[in-house]
């Protein structure tokens, strides 16, 4: 365990605040101050930087991000039990880490950090994607936030990163490579968390493209694609039916095969699809 700060080692933080994990919170924390530096590493050099912070726990990762020279730190944790540790850690960079004892799914603080932004976190498990979805579709792009790096469980790392043939292309795939530019950065075995989860996690790291990598509207995109993966075996005339009139001819313009199945069709064919669905 290496020293990057002060402060006491992480286990005994959660000895002394008594936060024994909870499950129904998605408790799997990170004790090695090695590994959530290079975390906040991997979202790049963060000096001038505001981030915001989604569950930070016993604040493992938050003093990775301070101790790598975040500008301030915005951390939402909805567990009351870590604001004893959270606040001293607040204490320990003095002006630099707010905490907001809520639930990230009912706030929206992005308004309260100043630009560049950029989103870090360990996600709880059962509110991850949910998230995700929230941050990729704002109401205009480019996002408020430069980047995202965040640790998943690896099978959903896999399909935010996945490619047209694989089994875990679909909608996430889409979603997160329209606009983002994405790749897995790290891949961690269930040890290195406290408690261990029963999978491996992975940290993936999306950096948001200036314009979307082809045009399309984006509401006509999602429609399309959503209702393509809702059926993902059956050819796209059956799983697109009632979408449009001339459905058929569409497809073929857009260089789609009626009897394709949404699985492989790639990003490119689907943005063209959309546009002539729109227009
Ligand atoms: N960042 C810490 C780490 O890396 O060790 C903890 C990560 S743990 C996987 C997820 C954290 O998110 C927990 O501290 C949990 O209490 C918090 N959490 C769960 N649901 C939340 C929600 N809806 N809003 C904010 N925090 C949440």
């Amino acid at each position: 365990m290496s020293q990057i700060d002060s402060l006491p080692p992480l286990s005994q933080v959660i000895a002394t605040h008594g936060i024994a994990a909870k499950k129904a919170l998605g408790q799997n924390f990170l004790l090695d101050l090695n590994l959530t530096a290079r975390i906040a590493r991997a979202a790049g050099d963060l000096r001038g930087v505001d981030v915001l912070e989604v569950g930070p726990g016993p604040g493992g990762l938050t003093r990775g991000l301070l101790a790598e020279g975040a500008r301030h730190v915005l951390a939402i944790e909805k567990d009351a039990r870590c604001l004893p540790a959270l606040d001293q850690i607040a204490a320990a960079y003095p002006g630099r880490l707010t905490v907001l004892n809520a639930d990230a799914l009912e706030v929206d603080p992005l308004a309260h950090l100043t630009p560049p932004i950029r989103i870090v976190a360990n996600l709880p498990y059962n509110v991850g994607t949910e998230l995700l979805i929230r941050w990729l579709t704002p109401p205009a792009w480019p996002p408020v936030w430069d980047s995202l790096t965040l640790m998943f469980q690896k099978e959903v790392a896999e399909r935010i990163v996945a490619r047209a043939g694989s089994d875990a292309y679909g909608r996430l795939a889409l979603l997160a490579q329209w606009r983002c530019d994405a790749r897995i950065v790290l891949t961690l075995p269930p040890e290195a968390f406290t408690p261990p989860p029963k999978v491996h996690s992975a940290v993936v790291h999306l950096k948001a493209r200036a314009e979307p990598r082809y045009p399309a509207d984006a509401k006509v995109l999602e429609r399309v694609v959503a209702q393509a993966f809702n059926q993902r075996r059956k050819m796209l005339r059956s799983a697109l039916k009632g979408l449009v009139p001339d459905l058929e001819d569409r497809l073929i313009a857009a260089g789609i095969a009626p009897t394709d199945r949404a699985e492989t069709v790639d990003l490119e064919r689907f943005c063209a699809l959309a546009r002539l669905v729109a227009g």
